[in-house]
Order: structure tokens, then sequence, then C-alpha cells
């Protein structure tokens, strides 16, 4: 494979709090001050919106939209054809009043200082949510793995881990899998820590198997995407079992979103990846897809479906859509153009704010992505818990325990959207930020 060959960005280096330097233009013209929509932009207005609605005490809320601590750092690596690479990671921690700064790890070339920013602090509320005892971070190198060999990816890795090794700690802040990092790369991290401060499988989550990691775990994002949709679906007196289902993405969450969704009974009828989408309006048989998948590498020339473009998947006249890839799939671009009935938000940020707003005066429910893409997260706490305890818990008794959590945050969100008739993305803030700050009043 070929080694990376695009520099590290240098406008994420000299990003500040008070400067964004978001170079994704994910909502053009969003406003005449901002020439480029930006994600840290994107979760600070649904913070306001849910702060406002609280009425929450200025004070708090200063804390509560600060990170805690950024940490930027270098990391060379020698790659496989003898050249030394510069990489740049960084780890965001967001919010600990409510326990350890908890948040995945992601390896992408887009990668940079606000992206990460905004993804630690809706890990805040994420965990809030689901009211696990962790606060919010979130963390990535800004590369393209793939393009790179795996012993080039491990050397990144280790490298990345010993410059983190100061801010990390079982009781401090605990790293997972996040968009191109998987459970190879949290055995690589607890390795390396382990060499400086021995055995200590609770140090990252979404681990092999093997080595310490939670059964479950890997489909426990979809599982809770599943969750999340089948109430959505009760809620709004649609039936689950017949409807016709578009995802965007088939990598963990949108993969296993589709099988598990799928086997509720809904259709579904079309999936895309980076290369682009399939559509069979008859609905996809998706372990079938799985075959063919880890055989092509991609979802594409799947027999019996047509090819389609990411965007033209979006569109799709469907009962359901699950953007389950990167964020800012949906903004006002495109909003007008999607015909789901209801939009579930199993990536981070998919959909803009602008674009929501236009969503919301069209009829479309949005159930929004701290809510329905917690599972991951919830299953990383039961994987800490047990490694703590040194006992493994079996899958039936993590996806029930999922189940409940899932559930039970569904309610909380369904119960304030319902009655006070707020958007459930409004509703989901709320209830988080009201548990947020009740810690922080406690604390200070
Ligand atoms: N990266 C996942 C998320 O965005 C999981 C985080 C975790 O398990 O700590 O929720």
């Amino acid at each position: 494979m070929s080694a990376q060959t695009a520099p590290p960005s240098k406008k994420a280096i000299a990003a500040s709090p008070t400067t964004p330097s978001d170079n994704r233009s994910h909502e053009p013209h969003e406003t005449e001050a901002t020439a480029h929509m930006n994600f840290n932009r994107i979760t600070d207005e649904q913070f306001q919106a849910a702060a406002d609605h609280l009425k929450l005490d200025p004070e708090i809320q200063l804390v509560l939209r600060t990170p805690y601590r950024e940490l930027i750092v270098q990391i060379p690596v020698r790659m496989d054809d003898g050249h030394l690479e510069l990489f740049h990671g960084y780890r965001v921690q967001h919010n600990a009043v409510r326990g350890p700064y908890k948040g995945g790890l992601r390896f992408h070339p887009e990668v940079d200082l606000n992206e990460v920013r905004s993804l630690a602090a809706l890990m805040t509320w994420k965990t809030a949510l689901v009211d696990i005892p962790f606060g919010g971070a979130k963390g990535g190198v800004t590369c393209d793995p793939t393009k790179m060999s795996r012993d080039e990816l491990q050397r990144l890795t280790r490298e990345f881990t010993r410059k983190l090794d100061m801010a990390l700690g079982v009781y401090r802040d605990i790293p997972a899998p996040d968009v191109n990092t998987n459970p190879q790369v949290m055995a690589w991290i607890m390795d390396e820590y382990g060499k400086k401060h021995g055995y200590t499988p609770a140090i990252v989550t979404g681990k092999p198997v093997s080595l310490g990691g939670s059964l479950g775990r890997e489909q426990a994002t979809g599982r809770g995407t599943m969750i999340i949709t089948r109430e959505a679906c009760r809620a709004l007196k649609m039936s689950l079992k017949g409807a016709s289902v578009a995802i965007q993405g088939f990598g963990n969450v949108g993969s296993w979103t589709a099988r598990l969704v799928g086997e509720q009974g809904a259709k579904i009828v079309a999936v895309s990846d980076v290369h682009g989408g399939i559509h069979c309006p008859a609905g996809i048989d998706v372990t079938a897809l799985f075959a063919h998948v880890k055989e092509e590498k991609t979802v594409l020339g799947f027999p019996g479906s047509v090819s389609i473009t990411n965007e033209e998947l979006l569109c799709l006249n469907v009962d359901i859509l699950i953007p389950a890839a990167l964020g800012g799939a949906i903004t006002r671009e495109n909003a007008d153009h999607i015909q789901a009935k209801l939009v579930i938000e199993a990536a981070n940020s998919p959909v803009t704010p602008r674009a929501d707003e236009m969503l919301r005066q069209r009829g479309i429910t949005v159930i929004p992505d701290i809510l329905v893409n917690a599972g991951g997260v919830t299953v990383s706490y039961f994987e800490w818990v047990q490694n703590l305890q040194q006992f493994r818990w079996d899958e039936a008794r993590v996806n029930d325990e999922l189940e409940k959590r899932m559930v039970a945050a569904w309610q909380l969100v369904h119960t304030v959207a319902t009655g006070q008739k707020l958007p459930y993305r409004i509703a989901a803030y709320c209830v988080a930020l009201e548990k947020v700050a009740e810690a922080t009043r406690q604390r200070y």
C-alpha cells in the first residue's frame, strides 16, 4: 500500500476556541459572518436552544460549553518506504463532572480540532442521557487509513497512545472506536499503555473479546439504533414491520443497523458506503449483503441492485432514513428533497441546524444522534465495568441491560418532547443538560 502523502492540516493546528478554523463546508451561505458551517457551531446552536429553554444559569452554561482540556500532539511515524511522516492527533476532554472522560478516536483526513471539540461535547450529553457515569471526550488523527499499511497504522496508533499517556487513565479518560478505528486499534492502545502501566484492560473499550472486550459491543451502536427506531415508530404510530428503510453508511453502525432493523421486519431498500449506494425496491437480503461486502469490500455490485449515489439515497421515497456515515450529510442544500417521514441520526451530527428546521417545517421527525447512537458508549460502559471487576457477562445480559437503558432514555426524551411540545433533539439536550448542570452545581 502506498504511504500517506497529504500533509497534515496546518489550519487545524492554528485553531483556537475563538478562531474556528473549520475547513469543511457543510452549510454554505448560512450567515454572512461565516463562510462555512462548522461542527462546533452545529453543536453550539443545539446546546444554546436547550440552555435557553431550560433558562440555565449563564455561569453554568459557560462551564458546560467550554472544554476542560484540549491536547494537540505531534505523531512522527516511520512509513514503510523509509520516510518520516508527521501526523497530528487530538484529544478534547470536554466535561467530567459525572465521571471519567469517555469517547472514541477517529482516523480520517478531515479530522481537525473543531470537529473533535464538537464531538467531545456530544459525548458529554450522550453519556448523561443514558445515565452512565462518564463525561465526554473525543479524539482523532488527521490521516487517511485507507492509504496506510497495517504496520504503519500500528506505529501511528502506538505513538499516539504514548503521546496521550498523561491524559489517559482508567478513572480519567477511556478511549473507544469511532470512524475508521476498530477492535484491532483498541488492542494496540491497550498493549502500548500496558507496557508502561501493566495490564490495564479498562483503559480502552471496544477491544477484541479475546483481550477483554465485551460480548455485544461490536453490534451495540446498531442495536441501540434499532431499539430507538422501534420506539420512535411506536410513538409515531408507524409500523416498523414492512417499513421501507434507507441507510447511508455500511461501516460498523450502518451494517449492524441494517441487520437488526431488518430482523424487526423492516424492508432495507437502500444502503451505501464511500464508493456509492445500491437500491433494491423489493428489499435487500442483508445477510447476503454482509457476505458480498466481505468479499468485495463495497456494497456496490450487489446482485439484483441498482447503483445510486449517496445523495440519491438520502432523497429516496422511503419511510425511514438512517444517516449512519459522517456528519453534515443533510444540509439546507438537500433538506427539501428528503422524502422520509422519520430520520434516525445514527451518525454524529448528520443533520445541520438549518436542515433540522427545514425538516421540522415539513413535518419530518428527526431523532437525534445523542439518543440514537448512545448504544455504543453504553456497552463501552458495560465493558469497562466487566474489566474493573474481571468478570465477564454473557451476551444476553449485555443486550438486556442495553435494552433497559435505551428504552429508559427514550421514555425520558419522549415524555419531555410530547409534554413540552419540543422537537426530540431539544428534548434530549434538555434531559442531558439538566443532569450535567445538576452535577456541576453540586461540585461548585
Ligand atoms: N465513538 C462512539 C460514539 O460516538 C463510542 C464511544 C465510546 O464507546 O466511548 O458514541
